[in-house]
């Protein structure tokens, strides 16, 4: 596999893995020669890197610890576990795996991580949701918390202030 960074054809696998349903193999590969690590994806047998299709066009490899690392940025300080973030990303592969095959938008990575964290953990969620779509208008984000605040138990709600 070609080096997304420094274009060098000399790489070692150091972790593989299948996703839920077996369909998509994950391989976590180091460059030989630049030592930087990069991750390739099996399906129906052929191995490429998948792209991500940014907003101005450009294309950069897709790339799971951003994923990770925007997750656990989200899940900072909520009861969401390691094994839960990585279980979210394999879902988000999933998502990805259903509807692209090399390339994929990045408003849709960010759609996914949105709808499976949410369904995981909702503050985790309108963290994300906030920075992700930059909430220019306060309005929208105030409607999503409104449909919330209706879901979650006004009596588990704790005082804000003792008289
Ligand atoms: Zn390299």
């Amino acid at each position: 596999m070609r080096c997304p960074f420094c274009k060098e054809d000399h790489d070692k696998v150091v972790d593989s893995r299948s996703s839920d349903s077996g369909r998509v193999i994950r391989r976590r590969r180091q460059c030989l020669n630049c030592k930087r690590r990069f991750t390739t994806y099996e399906k129906a047998g052929e191995s490429f890197k998948l792209y991500v299709i940014k907003k101005d066009n450009s294309r950069v490899p897709y790339d799971r610890e951003k994923v990770i690392a925007g997750l656990q940025k989200a899940c900072y300080k909520r009861p969401v576990s390691a094994e839960q973030v990585q279980q979210i990303s394999d879902r988000v592969e999933e998502d990805i795996f259903k509807s692209y095959d090399k390339e994929v938008p990045s408003t849709f990575i960010g759609e996914s991580v949105m709808k499976n964290l949410r369904a995981v953990d909702k503050v985790a969620y309108i963290r994300f949701a906030s920075v992700y779509r930059d909430f220019k208008d306060a309005g929208e984000l105030i409607d999503e918390v409104t449909a919330m605040i209706g879901q979650a138990e006004v009596s588990s709600q704790p005082k804000l202030f003792d008289a």
